[in-house]
């Protein structure tokens, strides 16, 4: 299994923040998508950075509630691991295990073309689980 057949099922959009936005209008658009990470982009095409609820959490922890009105590029992680749609599934998770995060986005002919989330990896492989237990099943009780 590839990325590609991960983001053939949810899509391929991508929610982007830009760098200029403030932690506060970050947090709204978490909460309104209901999500964890936002790519960070100027033209929702070039990834810039990522920046996920946890970023938000260790800053307030470290500055207080002052970062609410810093821009989100002070607190993105600007090092982005990113996959190409052809990458296998197992080694977008043994990316994921190794580095500790949640988010990959996804990257095409130099654009964003989606991101696969733990969430999605996690059910991606329930479903692939359970149909070859239905084809197993199937096959024992002809
Ligand atoms: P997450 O587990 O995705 O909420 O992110 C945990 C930390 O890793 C945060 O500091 C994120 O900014 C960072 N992060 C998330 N996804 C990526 C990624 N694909 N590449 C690099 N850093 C990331």
């Amino acid at each position: 299994m590839r990325v590609h057949d991960v983001l053939r099922r949810k899509g391929g959009e991508v929610i982007t923040v830009r760098p200029e936005a403030t932690v506060r209008e970050l947090l709204g658009m978490l909460s309104e998508h209901r999500i964890g990470a936002l790519v960070v982009s100027v033209d929702g095409k070039a990834v810039e950075g990522i920046v996920s609820e946890r970023d938000v959490v260790r800053r307030l922890h470290d500055r207080g509630t002052e970062v609410l009105d810093a821009p989100v590029s002070e607190i993105m992680t600007s090092d982005v691991s990113t996959v190409g749609p052809d990458e296998l599934l197992e080694n977008l998770m043994g990316l994921m295990t190794v580095n500790r995060f949640r988010h990959v986005p996804v990257v095409a002919h130099g654009a964003l073309a989606g991101i696969v989330s733990i969430g999605d990896v996690v059910k991606h492989r329930m479903d692939e689980l359970q149909s070859e237990r239905d084809q197993l099943v199937g096959y024992i009780s002809r």
